[in-house]
């Protein structure tokens, strides 16, 4: 399978706080492991900036202008966890447009899937503020745009960062034709994403959270991905799949509590691709969102490629795991609440 690479030396100058978790050091990590990969299959995808109009999908115009106001200022807090330097405004619209670069490769044919490895991450991003590290929504322009302009019409978003992405389940809030599903910490940072937010109007049902207590692990991973994410992902039909790859649910990251390792990561690839092979002609993308062991996240992003490199194959559902009693009960009330929209799941 051929892989769409997206890295850019822009995306290191975004520059931070001191000790931010939210450092170049990530990317530098990241692109170093990726000089050292064999390339067989890796395509690498220029990235370019997303113009104002793209941005706009999703930001309202005043909050775009205060982000380009910052272009070229030393320093500019933009929210207590996120800050810009001279090029963050670069970065940003640089990010949002990497990954629009990948959407069009994929349809037109020259990558079969994708990996964004971009920063600033995007999912708290809301359309009038930034959030979180988060400056423009990536994943959700990326979404937008798949819509606006390639004609995409059902678009399934996976979300499996620690944290909820507050800012993509309000994007899509009251709209059917983008499901989100996330899974996260919870109670955890921003403080959204509880069962009973489905989303509105039109839109009810097509948001989906699954709010996890603190370690969790591969098993537990699995098995959310296997009796949620899989069967409703099944009755949407999405025409493409876009993840939310956050690797702070990593078992060493300092910010959360969860203890997915790098299996965890692979398994729950490859059930991603099982739904984009199933439903969509394998179009998956994965956009990069958090993850702060620079160690633990370079290795989980290699594994991440290594899967979406090899060929498709069907995934073993067999209930053969022993999930805990914790997460079967999270996924018992997440099925309970999907049932006025999906049915028995
Ligand atoms: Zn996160």
């Amino acid at each position: 399978m051929r892989v769409g690479i997206v890295r850019d030396s822009i995306y290191l100058q975004h520059i931070t706080d001191d000790f931010h978790p939210e450092s170049p050091r990530r990317l530098e990590s990241i692109y170093a492991m990726l000089a050292n990969l064999n390339q067989v299959d890796l395509v690498y995808v220029p990235a370019r900036p997303a113009t104002p109009e793209e941005i706009c999908l999703v930001h309202d115009q005043a909050y775009f202008q205060v982000v380009s106001d910052t272009k070229g200022e030393t320093r500019r807090r933009l929210d207590p966890d996120t800050v810009t330097s001279p090029l963050s405004y670069d970065a940003a619209c640089t990010a949002a447009g990497g990954v629009l670069e990948l959407i069009d490769a994929l349809l037109a044919g020259r990558i079969d899937n994708g990996f964004a490895l971009v920063r600033p991450p995007g999912h708290h991003a809301e359309s009038g503020r930034a959030m979180g590290f988060c400056i423009f929504n990536n994943i959700a322009i990326a979404a937008r745009y798949a819509q606006k302009q390639q004609g995409i019409k059902r678009i399934l978003i996976v979300d499996f960062d620690l944290h909820h992405g507050n800012g993509t389940q309000h994007s899509f809030y009251d709209d059917p034709s983008v499901l989100y599903i996330s899974t996260h910490q919870y109670p955890f940072y921003p403080g959204t994403g509880w069962y009973d937010e489905v989303g509105e109007k039109d839109g009810k049902g097509y948001t989906i959270n699954i709010p996890l207590s603190g370690g969790m692990g591969d098993t537990d991973y699995t098995y959310v991905f296997r009796e949620i994410i899989l069967p409703v992902s099944r009755l949407f039909r999405p025409e493409m799949v876009l993840v939310s790859a956050g690797f702070d649910i990593h078992r060493s990251d300092p910010l959360g509590g969860m203890a997915v390792t790098e299996r965890g990561f692979a398994a729950m690839t490859r059930l991603l691709l099982d739904i984009a092979e199933s439903e969509c002609g394998g179009k998956v993308l994965f956009v990069l969102e958090g993850g702060y062991d620079t160690e633990g996240l370079t290795n989980s992003v290699k594994t991440t490629i290594l899967e979406l490199r090899n060929p498709p194959v069907h995934v073993n559902f067999a209930k053969n795991d022993n999930s805990g009693v914790a997460v079967t009960q999270v996924v018992a009330r997440v099925k309970e609440v999907l049932k006025p929209c999906w049915g028995r799941v």
